[in-house]
């Protein structure tokens, strides 16, 4: 058994979507970076179990049922055969190989160090890694920067700044939290500041570890934002809107308030709808039930909430967050020149049929 001690600006513990956006931000910034993860594999539940396979899933379910183009063409274009479990976790596999490598060059491009392994604190700077992967792999597997070290060698590494990124509830029961005196809530999870630092100054948490909204989206910029202030880096706080999506068929999607919550806030407001059968790219990709419902703030019509259902609504939903970021108002769509046919063309239908609402 090796022992090798190793220093870096930053430690990552865990590599799905916060772990791995922590590395690249911290690495884009010339500091050095370990990034370890107990899986050969990096990406976490975003990319091995979560998020992207269960995305990819749908799509192929989509795909492989014709359910599409028997609405749209009148004909079934689905395979004609039995359609194997081979036949729907290729695409799956494909999608998967392609993020891990796409990631893993990205790494070695900004010369951050990965490691495979189990890593626990041994004190607020120090990580031990044990290495070798949780699926039994026992290649050596120092992915990153060239570093290779023996299979079951005790690697230490030391950091100006620890990330915890390891993933949901009792993923953290493992991370020798309690010898640093990091404190844990209810299932395990990791309490954070507005900076994302735990209550030991040089740890920070970002992503499943500490809680609600426990999203692959809200991971990553937790994670950006973490890294930026444990190294100085500056930066500006995470957005409060944090878009929803949910991949049924058809999708749903929503950012800001709904008409509950004006409701309860005693906020006049003004709803503006578009349909996608009225809308001619819905027309042509055969949504016939989807719409969009925009909430406008009664006094000055500035743009406060957006609900999408139907056929990319976790697309569609974006233009108005950014719409929102930016304090528009419902004139903003009017006055926008937009693409035709696009589903984007909802926003100024939508728009426009608020101003019509606008009570006298
Ligand atoms: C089925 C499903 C569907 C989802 N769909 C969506 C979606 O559509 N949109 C969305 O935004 N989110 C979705 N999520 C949630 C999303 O996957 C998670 O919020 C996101 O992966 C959290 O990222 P993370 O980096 O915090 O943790 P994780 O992705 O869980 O990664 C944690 C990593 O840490 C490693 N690790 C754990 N302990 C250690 C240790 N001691 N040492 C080293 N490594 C360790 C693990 O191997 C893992 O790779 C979905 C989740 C699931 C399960």
């Amino acid at each position: 058994m090796t022992n090798d001690l190793k220093t870096y600006d930053l430690v990552v513990m865990g590599g799905g979507p916060a772990g791995v956006i922590a590395a690249t931000e911290a690495s884009r910034f010339g500091k050095s970076v370990a990034l370890v993860d107990s899986h050969q594999e990096i990406g976490g539940a975003g990319i091995n179990t979560g998020t992207v396979p269960s995305k990819t899933l749908r799509e192929t379910a989509l795909a492989l049922s014709g359910l599409k183009s028997r609405n749209l063409y009148g004909v079934d274009l689905s395979l004609r055969r039995e359609v194997t479990v081979a036949d729907f976790l290729g695409h799956e596999e494909r999608v998967k190989d392609a993020f891990h490598a796409s990631i893993t060059q990205r790494l070695q491009v900004l010369k951050a160090t990965t490691y495979c392994g189990t890593s626990s604190f041994l004190d607020a700077h120090t990580i031990q890694v044990n290495l070798g992967s949780e699926d039994g792999e026992k290649d050596p597997c120092a992915l990153g920067g060239g570093v290779r070290l023996e299979l079951f060698s005790g690697a230490a590494l030391r950091g100006d700044a620890v990330l915890v990124a390891a993933g949901r509830q009792s993923n953290t029961a493992k991370l020798g939290l309690e010898k640093v005196g990091v404190k844990t809530g209810e299932r395990g999870i990791i309490p954070v500041n507005e900076h994302f630092q735990t209550n030991i100054e040089n740890i920070y948490g970002a992503g499943d570890v500490i809680g609600f909204p426990a999203l692959a989206s809200t991971s990553m910029e937790q994670a950006r934002r973490a890294v930026r202030h444990a190294l100085g880096l500056g930066g500006s706080p995470i957005s409060p809107l944090l878009p929803n999506g949910i991949y049924t068929i058809p999708e749903v999607s929503m950012v800001g308030e709904t008409e509950e919550s004006l409701k309860k806030k005693g906020v006049a407001y003004i709803v503006g709808r578009a349909n996608y059968w009225e809308n001619a790219r819905g027309r042509i990709i055969g949504d016939q039930d989807g719409f969009l419902k925009l909430l406008f703030r009664q006094d000055d019509l500035k743009l406060i909430g957006v609900h999408v259902l139907g056929d990319l609504a976790t697309e569609v939903v974006h233009i108005g967050l950014v719409a929102m970021m930016c304090n528009a108002s419902a004139n903003l769509f009017v006055d926008a020149c937009l693409n035709l046919p696009s589903l984007g063309m909802l926003y100024k239908t939508a728009a426009l049929n608020a101003l019509q609402n606008v009570p006298p």
